[in-house]
């Protein structure tokens, strides 16, 4: 087998080695039914027992109260972005914040159901910060608020999140698992689980069953989270292996301590990347400091061309993925659970002699 890189993508992304290691030796046989997890039936009682592990192994490490229902469900965060507002908008309005690609995303999906009220906005610097959630206007009668809690291409994250009437509803796709939630102070949280717990193909939802019991009278059955919470995630066929390779993740999460000891990792990890970046002549990192993202660190050197000087070189040291999104150009290392500080210190060393060379 050719070594294995240092993978900084956002998402499709890394993911533990033990994890894949295990998933590679038990692929023709799995749990004694002769069968890869591939290709067993979705009813079979050796997948159910995947599926009940996973909801459960989620319920413990993120403390989700019982009156929630944990279901997995297909389409990528962007179906959520349907979903949200199909599955809650009852009164015909609802107020989102602007902080990032995917949140105006968020906030132009729900325009198609109803009033989507952009009542924050951080484009004027370029998604650099968040707006200060104690002075946003928030909509009388709103049925939710919605909020992008890490924003993947921007490397800006909430460092406190709002307090509101209407139910918060939050985008956790490239955070979720690297930080301690009062889960009990969201209405909803779905995340799209290729950037910090899977492959692509699952989205989990938290959602407080109180909130979902009616669904807007055109909304897709699949969409129904009440359905699929109904359905214990088994309404159709699900993403089996997705799902699969999820649990594998959860258990290898509780395994290393849970959501606290991976968040103090995750701390250590951002803080040596972002302490070189501020020290360095070279790199640059816009994002205000309180609202800098520990999963997606986006940096520039002062030229275009330099930075493709880096991606390729950062390559062939085998730090790979480093390209910034291309609505931001630049570097983008995005170091999620799954990314060892060892992954972190290469680069940071890599950096070093760049600068050096590169002065
Ligand atoms: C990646 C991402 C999405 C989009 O996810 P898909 O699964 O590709 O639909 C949405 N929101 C955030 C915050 C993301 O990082």
């Amino acid at each position: 087998m050719s070594e294995r890189v240092y993978n900084f993508a956002a998402g499709p992304s890394t993911l533990p080695l033990g994890v894949l290691k295990q998933a590679q030796e038990e692929f023709l046989d799995f749990a004694g039914t002769g069968m890869s997890v591939c290709e067993i039936s979705h009813r079979d009682k050796a997948y159910d027992a995947v599926v009940k592990e996973a909801e459960a192994l989620t319920r413990e490490l993120l403390n989700v109260p019982d009156d929630y229902a944990v279901i997995f469900v297909q389409g990528g965060a962007s179906t959520q972005f349907a979903a949200v507002p199909l599955n809650l908008m009852h009164g015909g309005k609802a107020d989102y914040i602007v902080t990032g690609n995917f949140a105006k995303k968020a906030w132009q999906e729900g325009q198609i159901y109803g009033e989507a009220v952009k009542i924050g906005d951080s484009s004027d610097k370029v998604y650099t910060y968040i707006p200060d959630v104690d002075k946003l206007n928030y909509s009388e009668g709103a049925d939710y608020v919605h909020i992008t809690s890490n924003n993947t291409i921007f490397g800006s994250r909430y460092d406190k999140f709002p307090e509101c009437k209407a139910p918060l509803v939050a985008d956790m796709s490239s955070e979720i698992f690297s930080r301690e939630v009062d889960i009990s102070k969201f209405g909803v949280i779905y995340a799209g689980a290729q950037k910090n717990l899977a492959p692509a193909g699952v989205t989990i939802v938290i959602a407080k069953r109180s909130l979902i019991q009616d669904p807007l009278k055109y909304c897709p059955t699949m969409l129904k989270w009440k359905v699929q919470d109904e359905n214990g995630s088994l309404y159709n066929t699900p993403p089996a292996f997705s799902i699969y390779m999820a649990n594998l993740v959860l258990r290898d999460l509780k395994a290393k301590g849970g959501v606290k000891a991976m968040n103090e990792i995750d701390v250590y990890k951002a803080g040596l990347l972002y302490d070189f970046i501020d020290n360095s002549s070279l790199f640059t990192n816009n994002v205000e400091k309180r609202y800098r993202s520990i999963m997606n660190v986006p940096f520039v050197t002062p030229s275009a061309e330099l930075d493709a000087k880096f991606i390729a070189e950062a390559k062939k040291a085998g730090l790979v993925s480093l390209k910034g999104h291309r609505l931001v150009g630049g570097m983008r290392a995005s170091i999620y659970n799954a990314m060892p500080v060892e992954g972190v210190t290469s680069l940071i060393d890599f950096m070093k002699k760049f600068e050096l060379e590169n002065k």
